[in-house]
């Protein structure tokens, strides 16, 4: 288990002072020119040396994606962008850093930004968030008026502007592209990529984009040492990580833990188990909405680290774990994904704007049981011509539920399309 001194995030339940003096109380802000001071390839390779995976979902290495910037400019200028669009369904983790500690993001942005060679960076923050947004711009207010941004941030010699931008609610914008799209004022449509935002993202000039988490535990990692943050459970996946538990547990919470905990010991330890027991655990989706469920039968060993839920053909995502009790109609609620999916494409490529319709159309009738047998293949067929067909991931997201669902719940498809046809109603 995590030991509390070993936590990146010191205010994640809002207990202590949000404000700027809180945060120096908790160690933030310290030292930060010095960090600074011994230069961008320095904090690349330490960035680089923790191991630290992008914490938004796709788990590409941080330190990697920054070194994608240009060393020298070739007059344009560079940007940092923070993706705050957190709207994958169930997830919730960002809010909680932002609302109750956001200087650790601050801090965070001021190094990122220096170590990309970017004076200015933007935080997109999603449509709905809106007393984040107000803790957040509380907290740059003050940063600005100690000098920590702005000319010369935190006596660092690095002018660095910091803006707070706000979505209009859009789940699209939380694509880097489509954020890209938006924060030029235009709708948020994804990009064809290359070029990559690294060579041309905002208004044209190198750009990267990270992940509120992933910026935010920056300023620690530097401070304590890569080696520090780089103690492993299991290689290739270093250091904390933030969860969001929901569903049917007795507690559902956010908590910071050491990445590749078992998922079991996460769920006893901070959600008081599952609702009714383990026993009565019936599936788990372990990383937001868009990956595969895992079915209880893998659940109790399961690893919840990047590489243990790709083996197991599902994925870490955004860490946002849905427990999913035996009461819960699981076709129902993959359905409900395929709905929110369907309502979120952006229409912009075909098999996208058709095929989340087609899915969550068969769907809707497999929820009822009014299919035939032959059109669970047909349906697992569509999700393959979807999937990784498409401008950007939304129709990976659409197509990967579906395929756990047929993956590990075919037999209660089938029994409930055959409920249908002996009894007229839906067997469940
Ligand atoms: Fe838009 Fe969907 Fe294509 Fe993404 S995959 S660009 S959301 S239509």
């Amino acid at each position: 288990m995590l030991k509390d001194q070993d936590r990146i995030f010191t205010n994640l339940y809002g207990m202590h002072e949000r404000s700027l003096a809180g945060a120096r109380r908790r160690g933030q802000w310290d030292g930060t020119a010095a960090l600074i001071g011994k230069g961008r390839d320095w904090i690349v390779n330490e960035v680089k040396a923790s191991g630290l995976r992008g914490r938004g979902g796709a788990g590409f290495p941080t330190g990697l994606k920054w070194s994608f910037m240009p060393r020298e400019s070739d007059g344009r200028p560079a940007y940092l962008v923070v993706n705050a669009d957190e709207s994958e369904p169930g997830t919730c983790k960002d809010r909680e850093i932002m609302r109750h500690d956001p200087h650790t993001l601050i801090e965070g942005c001021l190094i990122a930004g220096f170590a990309m060679g970017a004076h200015a960076g933007y935080i997109y923050i999603r449509g709905e968030y809106i007393r984040e947004r107000e803790a957040l711009q509380a907290a740059i207010d003050e940063a600005y008026e100690a000098g920590l941004l702005g000319r010369d941030a935190a006596g660092s010699g690095w002018d660095f502007e910091l803006y707070l931008t706000h979505g209009a609610g859009a789940y699209i914008c939380g694509e880097e592209t489509a954020l890209l799209e938006s924060l030029e004022g235009r709708k948020g449509m994804p990009r064809m990529k290359p070029p990559f935002p690294a060579g041309s993202g905002l208004y044209g000039c190198p750009t990267t984009v990270n992940n509120v988490e992933s910026i935010a535990v920056v300023p620690t990692i530097l401070r304590r040492g890569a080696e520090g943050c780089a103690g492993v459970r299991r290689p290739n996946n270093a250091g904390t990580k933030v969860f969001a538990i929901s569903g049917h547990v007795n507690n559902p919470c956010v908590v910071e833990e050491e990445m590749s905990i078992p998922l079991r010991e996460l769920i006893d330890r901070h959600c008081g188990g599952v609702r009714g027991g383990w026993d009565n655990l019936k599936a788990v989706i372990p990383g937001g909405a868009s990956v595969p469920l895992l079915p209880a039968s893998q659940c109790s060993d399961a690893i919840m680290d990047f590489d243990w839920l790709r083996e197991k053909r599902s994925g870490l995502g955004t860490a946002a774990v849905i427990v999913m009790d035996q009461s819960t109609d699981v076709i129902k609620a993959i359905w409900r994904r395929s709905a929110f999916y369907k309502h979120e494409s952006c229409g912009q490529c075909t098999p996208c704007r058709e095929g989340t319709g087609w899915m969550m159309r068969v769907m809707d009738r497999l929820v009822r049981g009014e299919a035939e047998i032959e059109e669970i293949d047909m349906l697992l067929a569509v999700t393959k011509q979807v999937e990784g067909h498409t401008i950007c991931a939304l129709g990976d997201a659409a197509a990967w539920p579906i395929q756990g669902l047929i993956r590990h719940f075919r037999d209660e498809i089938e029994d409930r399309i055959r409920g249908r046809q002996s009894y007229g109603v839906a067997a469940q």
